[in-house]
């Protein structure tokens, strides 16, 4: 199979997305270490849903360097090496600028830029030294559609994922004479619990009616992007960023 022998460190495997990603790496052969913050027992059933083999379940706060260090530590002293870093964690803070107060609004941006953009920064940093030494690796960072069209009331989310956009390229640039190939999916709105209050709320027929195919997307259609991009073959994409939105926003 074609991830055989690999070893995919996946933030955010507990649930959404991050779930999803796990099960279409280890389809593929291979060896999952999913990172979770808090939800333990989700982080199990997805390492009992995976083919038999040594994957880890591992605890952390991807908004902590300390523990990103540790994280990555860990998968290399347990699983020996990391071929493929999937940044998927991230957290959707509402702080709308009228009506959040200045506490609130510098506590939303300093949460979500500590998990969604310096988290992820962090992670490459402790995960590229192994990736070199293994003579190359794949780093798919998880954005946002937002990033572009905007994200009203989550202004936060929406910068956090228009910066990690720019680390996708500009590591792009950067690592690719190692044979480290570093891209971006930008998903819009996706089924999960991220999204659930959204789409069952007064919003949520709207919200569907964005996308010409009358639905959002399923984790699922997320993951196998991502997948493809992480498999031996496709190099020439490497800076790319890759929308999976269902066309409810096109970029020109
Ligand atoms: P989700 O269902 O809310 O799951 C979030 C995952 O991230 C969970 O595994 C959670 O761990 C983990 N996590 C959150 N904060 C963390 C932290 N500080 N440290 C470590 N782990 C943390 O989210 P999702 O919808 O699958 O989203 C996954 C990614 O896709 C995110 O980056 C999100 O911004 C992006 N995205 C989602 C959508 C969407 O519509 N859903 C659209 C565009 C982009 P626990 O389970 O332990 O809490």
């Amino acid at each position: 199979m074609i991830f055989d022998g690999n070893v995919v460190l996946v933030t955010g495997g507990s649930r959404g997305i991050g779930r999803a990603v796990a099960l279409e790496f280890a389809a593929g052969g291979a060896t999952l270490a999913i990172q979770y913050r808090q939800d333990r027992r989700a982080a199990e059933e997805v390492i009992a849903a995976l083919p038999p083999g040594p994957h880890l379940a591992l605890q952390a706060d991807v908004a902590d360097a300390a523990q990103v260090q540790d994280l990555v530590q860990t998968v290399v002293d347990r699983l020996g090496r990391v071929d493929v870093l999937v940044n998927n964690a991230g957290i959707f803070v509402q702080h709308p600028v009228l009506t959040t107060d200045y506490a609130a609004w510098q506590e939303a941006w300093r949460q979500t830029i500590d998990t969604n953009l310096i988290g992820p920064a962090n992670l490459v940093r402790c995960v590229v030294p192994h990736m070199v030494a293994a003579g190359g690796g794949r780093i798919v960072n998880v954005t946002s559609r937002g990033a572009f069209r905007g994200e009203p009331e989550h202004t936060a989310y929406g910068a956090s994922k228009a910066g990690l956009n720019s680390l996708s390229q500009s590591l792009a640039q950067e690592l690719a004479p190692h044979g480290i190939y570093v891209t971006a999916v930008a998903p819009g709105f996706v089924e999960t619990d991220m999204t659930t209050a959204y789409l069952d709320g007064p919003g949520g027929v709207a919200i569907r009616a964005q996308s010409p195919l009358g639905r959002t997307a399923t984790p699922q259609e997320i993951a196998r992007v991502v997948v493809f991009l992480a498999t031996p073959g496709t190099e020439s994409a490497v800076g790319a960023i890759v929308d999976v939105n269902g066309a409810s926003y096109l970029r020109t």
